[in-house]
């Protein structure tokens, strides 16, 4: 059997399609829907995602701002520009890029964003309000695993779903939506006993680890879902250099009903759903005024 694969690049466009057609309608009545992006430091990679985040929003008509800054900047700089962009009307979106420098305090940052315009969905607020079955921002990465399932009508109503990874920003929401989504949620991690046991189990699922191919056939059902958050530089071999996911796809699609390609895959539902949440935070301000 060879699994049916999700293009994320193919659903990306199609929403990204959508949000341009928003965009267009808050701006006639007099709204440029605009998202801030703070990066301090210049980890190349770092640059790269503030680079494609300022030019999605451009490609659905929506402003952005950049703010670039040193290295050695001082944290109380960076929370100074935060309160500015907190009291700017004009600006519906803020996301800080991860990770800061280690002279920073990463939460005390992220908490001083406006839990209205932190479209990253990181603040206690918004975490707080996911949790509660509420959610005001949902994390971008998770949202968009979301919409992929929900574009494949995978059925999740009692669904086994397994996550492997913990993280604040995929892990741990992830397990949130998909177990108000219905499914019976496992989540597995670093000191998880025996991983394969639980991925053989999993209808759906979902691997944010960070390690390179882990995720082999044999831990698959046969059937499943199987979503591949992690992005990965392989360091050796023929493809060394290349981009691979967390799980070892030749393998998996052999066994796997759906899977997601890495890259074009999750990579860039994420950007999309940054720039919806930043439309939405739009159209509520605009909704408030
Ligand atoms: P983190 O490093 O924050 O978390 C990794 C998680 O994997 C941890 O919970 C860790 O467990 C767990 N883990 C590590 N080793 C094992 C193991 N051997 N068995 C089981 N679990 C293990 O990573 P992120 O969540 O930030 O990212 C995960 C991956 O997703 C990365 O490749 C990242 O690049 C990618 N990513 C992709 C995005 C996209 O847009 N597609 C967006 C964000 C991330 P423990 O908690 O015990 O340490």
């Amino acid at each position: 059997m060879t699994a049916r694969i999700l293009d994320g690049n193919a659903l990306s466009a199609q929403v990204r399609g959508q949000l341009a057609e928003r965009a267009a309608a808050l701006k006639a009545r007099g709204v440029t829907p605009c998202l801030a992006v703070i990066l301090v430091g210049e980890d190349p990679a770092s640059a790269v995602y503030v680079r494609n985040k300022v030019a999605g929003c451009e490609k659905v008509g929506m402003r952005s701002i950049k703010d670039v800054y040193p290295i050695n900047a001082a944290q109380e700089t960076v929370l100074a520009r935060i309160t500015e962009l907190n009291a700017d009307p004009a600006v519906h979106g803020i996301l800080v890029q991860l990770p800061l420098p280690k002279h920073f305090d990463a939460e005390a940052v992220l908490e001083a964003i406006a839990p209205e315009k932190d479209v990253d969905g990181f603040h206690a607020d918004n975490v707080g309000a996911l949790m509660q079955g509420t959610p005001r921002f949902i994390p971008c990465t998770p949202y968009g695993v979301m919409k992929m399932l929900e574009s494949e009508k995978v059925a999740l109503k009692g669904a086994e779903a397994v996550i492997v990874g913990r993280s604040n920003i995929v892990g741990k929401p992830m397990s949130m939506l998909l177990l108000q989504a219905g499914c019976t949620v496992t989540v597995c991690h670093s000191q998880t006993r025996d991983l394969a046991f639980h991925t053989r189990r999993a209808d759906v699922l979902v691997a944010a680890v960070g390690r390179p191919k882990m995720i082999t056939g044999d831990m698959i059902k046969p059937g499943a879902t199987v979503i591949d958050v992690g992005i990965n530089r392989q360091q050796s071999g023929p493809d060394a250099g290349k981009l691979c996911g967390d799980v070892d796809f030749e393998t998996a699609k052999e066994v796997a009903g759906l899977i997601t390609p890495v890259p074009g895959g999750v990579g860039p539902m994420t950007i999309t759903m940054l720039l919806t949440n930043t439309l939405e935070a739009a159209e509520r301000a605009r909704g408030k005024s």
